[in-house]
């Protein structure tokens, strides 16, 4: 045996078991006070113990470190083991509706309803005049009529689940004609192809990639034509020699054949998008006034909500789509129901939406409001951060996300990080696993924050996990 070996083996037989460990003073009274639970304490004792064989064998250690570090190591591998695996982080992405972390920050008006529907019971399916069964469709029917003009009203699980649901109940077994342009992919996992063909309808796409014309719609009608669709192009947009059919002119061609027509949304901007100053983006009641049979979209895009699936237009064709047998399946849950209903209250008022709704007041924050936040932050961490580190501010742009005005671009102010101690991969990597994790990008090898998609009360946050992470 080499003496490298032989230290090795010395070194690994030198660590000490997992009961001697767990009778240390420290991890005693954890266990005794039971301010720490026995799992946790054992596994995180376990993974510590593997770690340092690891690293034995692999020639990175030369001594077994003292009980002591060991210790404080193990306790705060239990503390990571007692981490949900969902949790909040701190979105310095500066895109709004991000899909992977969450889209939208709810208003606290929702999170009040749903802890308040949360801890008892509910008249979910009770209706209180009568005494006897509800639906729960009626929490936010006459809400979603009032507010946008419309007919009637039903709400699913999210907007996926709702264009499927009425494409497979007004359209099953029947041609969907669609624009080839509109044929699009959303998010990896929905393809209005793929939808249209489990819903068991069958698709039929007019026009070309970038043009199409009413008469396009017009000579693919026939007896066996079930609807005429069409489709938010949500994340990409075709410029140039491009046309599209506009929704009325679809709606004038539908009533001339009786085919009812439906518009997916992607997002459902419920105010006027003049006044977050972005163009391209449809608002719910403008497609409505068009005359349009049914509309579907989101309620964690634009709407600012929790995830559901808006289906609003003509009583006939929702009373339909409610009756299906898969319309169960895809119910909406009484917490989001309850999230909803309070988030749709605020746009009784014009005012308030912009003012409580986070992702609105995210989006039309003034630039000169993100440029002293970022300021504030970047100040900040100079004071926090060792010299290695070089802090500045730059010019950024938000983007919304979600699939909804991907070429709107929302001029702000960002804090820029760079250091000479480490790349702008390993801070961003490092943030990842702060507490709370920090999400931020990277752009000319420096590390981006925009303060933009921060939350209020997230920047002593934001300087703790750097603080925890590199001083
Ligand atoms: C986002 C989007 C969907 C999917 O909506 P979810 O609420 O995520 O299920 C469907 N269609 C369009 C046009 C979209 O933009």
């Amino acid at each position: 045996m080499s003496t490298d070996s032989k230290q090795k083996t010395a070194l690994l037989k030198n660590l000490p078991a997992v009961h001697e460990i767990l009778d240390r003073p420290r991890l005693k009274q954890a266990q005794a006070d039971q301010s720490l639970p026995r799992w946790a304490l054992r596994q995180a004792v376990q993974i510590v113990l593997e770690r340092q064989r690891t690293e034995i064998i692999k020639g990175e250690r030369a001594d077994v470190q003292p009980f002591d570090h060991l210790e404080s190591d193990i306790l705060k591998e239990t503390e990571k083991l007692l981490l949900p695996s969902l949790r909040s982080v701190i979105n310095a992405t500066g895109v709004l509706l991000h899909t992977n972390l969450g889209r939208a920050p709810l208003a606290k008006e929702a999170l009040d309803a749903i802890l308040e529907t949360a801890k008892g019971y509910s008249n979910l399916e009770f209706n209180l005049d009568t005494g006897k069964r509800g639906l729960r469709y009626q929490h936010v029917e006459a809400l979603l009529c009032e507010i946008t003009g419309a007919e009637a009203a039903l709400v699913v699980n999210n907007n996926a689940a709702a264009v499927f649901l009425a494409l497979r109940a007004l359209a099953k077994g029947k041609e969907v004609i669609v624009s080839r342009g509109e044929l699009v992919e959303i998010g990896g996992s929905f393809r209005i192809p793929d939808i249209l063909r489990e819903s068991d309808a069958e698709l039929v796409e007019v026009g070309t990639t970038n043009r199409v014309h009413v008469k396009d719609y017009e000579q693919a009608i026939r007896s066996s034509s079930g609807l005429l669709l069409k489709v938010h192009p949500s994340n990409y947009r075709v410029i140039g020699f491009y046309k599209e059919v506009e929704l009325e002119e679809l709606v004038a061609l539908g009533r001339r054949f009786s085919l009812p027509v439906m518009h997916d949304l992607g997002s459902g901007c419920m105010l006027d998008p003049q006044q977050f100053n972005l163009q391209g983006e449809p608002s719910v009641k403008e497609a409505l006034e068009s005359g349009v049979d049914l509309v579907t979209f989101s309620g964690d895009k634009l709407l600012g909500g929790p995830q559901a699936g808006i289906m609003l237009g003509r009583e006939r064709l929702l009373h339909k789509i409610q009756g299906h047998p898969l319309n169960r399946i895809m119910r909406i849950d009484k917490l989001t129901l309850a999230a909803l209903e309070a988030t749709l209250h605020l746009y009784r008022d014009s005012y308030l939406p912009l003012k409580n709704v986070p992702a609105l007041a995210m989006l039309t924050a003034k630039q000169e409001t993100i440029r002293k936040r970022a300021q504030r932050l970047a100040g900040k961490l100079k004071k926090i951060l060792p010299s290695s580190f070089q802090i500045g501010l730059q010019s950024t742009v938000a983007r919304t996300g979600g699939g909804s005005m991907p070429q709107e671009a929302i001029p702000g102010t960002a804090v820029r990080v760079r250091s000479t101690s480490y790349s702008a991969a390993t801070i961003l990597a490092r943030l990842r696993l702060a507490s709370p994790p920090v999400i931020a990008r990277i752009e000319k090898d420096e590390v981006i924050l925009d303060v933009r998609t921060m939350q209020k009360g997230e920047e002593p946050l934001l300087c703790g996990a750097f603080k925890e992470t590199f001083v």
